[in-house]
């Protein structure tokens, strides 16, 4: 059981969890609203690393969730977070879209998306601009086994309206057949996102708590960040993926309609 009117710092997984598609759920608004009533932090977390902030902030909009800039926990923030810790003042060839790029070099990284000798570190994200050209490039640098490689998050496919597209995780293998490297993932299931959000806001393990639909990436970002985990069945989960899962949620809820009854008590 976890004591959720405890918990200060709320990480939110989006579709499945607050959403299903372009469907909003009808408790969504009422629990956000509830948490912002009680002093409570909620972030919205996603391994997307394709769209900036201001993408997100549209697209919840659309879907009737007023959201702020500072409401945003993503894997390009935490890949720079990790970036920073890192390799600073590292020369870094970025494979991903336009938003990464420009978000990178607004933290004030040297990045280029051409092939240089003197390039020192990959960062790889999900990038619908892929082109051959890139991954040519990339499989250039990496012959070098000693420049880092990043990548944001380990996605083997993105959900679109009509099925799934490739994502980072899809081209790393790629890379991986020409290269034989394999990336340092960031997004979930790393604890990286879930710990730059409690560094930000200041929040110990013990208040803090991830929410989300799948196993494999939400509550194994949590587990591994040592926070509390919540699965709720509203997204990808059956009750037989639960069943044949390793790794445990500490609570599972219908949906997140369970967890603002629960609050309210
Ligand atoms: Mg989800």
């Amino acid at each position: 059981m976890i004591d959720l009117k405890a918990i200060n710092l709320w990480l939110f997984d989006m579709d499945g969890t607050l959403y299903l598609g372009d469907r909003l759920f009808p408790f969504t608004l009422p629990l956000l609203t509830l948490l912002k009533e009680r002093g409570r932090k909620y972030l919205f977390m996603t391994n997307n690393s394709s769209k900036s902030v201001a993408d997100y902030i549209k697209k919840l909009g659309r879907l009737g969730i007023p959201a702020g800039e500072d409401e945003f926990i993503t894997s390009a923030q935490a890949t720079a977070y990790y970036l920073e810790k890192h390799y600073k003042n590292r020369f870094m060839y970025v494979q991903g879209t336009k938003s990464l790029k420009d978000a990178l070099r607004a933290r004030g990284f040297n990045i280029t998306d051409v092939y240089s000798p003197d390039v020192d570190c990959v960062v790889t994200g999900f990038d619908t601009e892929l082109t051959f050209q890139k991954l040519e490039d990339l499989s250039r640098i990496l012959l070098n086994k000693d420049i880092p490689y990043i990548a944001t998050n380990p996605d083997l496919v993105c959900p679109t309206e009509f099925g799934s597209v490739p994502d980072c995780g899809s081209v790393s293998e790629m890379l991986f057949n020409s290269t034989g490297r394999r990336p340092k993932f960031i997004g979930k299931p790393e604890p990286l996102m879930p710990q730059l959000a409690m560094e930000t806001w200041g929040c110990k393990p013990e208040e803090t708590i991830v929410i989300g639909d799948r196993i494999y990436t939400d509550i194994k970002s949590g587990l591994n960040a040592g926070i509390h985990t919540a699965l709720v069945m509203s997204g990808e989960t059956t009750p037989a993926i639960l069943a044949a899962s390793p790794d445990k949620p500490e609570a599972v809820y219908r949906d997140c309609g369970e967890i603002l009854e629960l609050l309210k008590k």
